[in-house]
């Protein structure tokens, strides 16, 4: 597994607030929130950018998405959440380990700024 800052999570070799661990993924919080809730779900496999994932990594992408629903309803928020994948440094992306960002528990526009 190349080297991330969070599979630094995910080893353990620096701290973070964990609240879903599985085999195949991990939903922590994040450490400079944009809003109540913001956590982030990861998978343990190293995809640096979305557009890395290949077709063996559907039911893993799947899964991600089941488990970011299930972790915003953990959090009371299964009628008000989003989820954000920045894809490229151009839109955001900052660290180069594919995540989901959940948001909640405040307004958001549309269409997305
Ligand atoms: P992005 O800009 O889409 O790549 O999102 C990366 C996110 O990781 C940002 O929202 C950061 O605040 C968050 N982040 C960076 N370092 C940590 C950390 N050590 N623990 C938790 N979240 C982090």
């Amino acid at each position: 597994m190349s080297e991330t800052l969070f599979t630094k999570i995910i080893e353990r070799e620096i701290p973070a607030d964990i609240v879903y661990e599985d085999e195949q993924c991990l939903a922590f919080r994040d450490i400079n929130p944009k809003a109540p809730m913001h956590i982030l779900v990861i998978p343990k496999k190293v995809i640096p950018k979305l557009v890395d994932a290949v077709p063996e990594d559907d039911a893993l992408l799947g899964h991600l998405m089941i488990v970011a629903a299930q972790v915003a309803s953990d959090q009371g928020y299964s009628d008000a959440f989003r989820l954000v994948v920045n894809n490229g440094a151009a839109v955001g992306q900052s660290v180069f380990h594919l995540h989901l960002h959940i948001l909640g528990g405040r307004d958001f526009m549309w269409p997305p700024g």
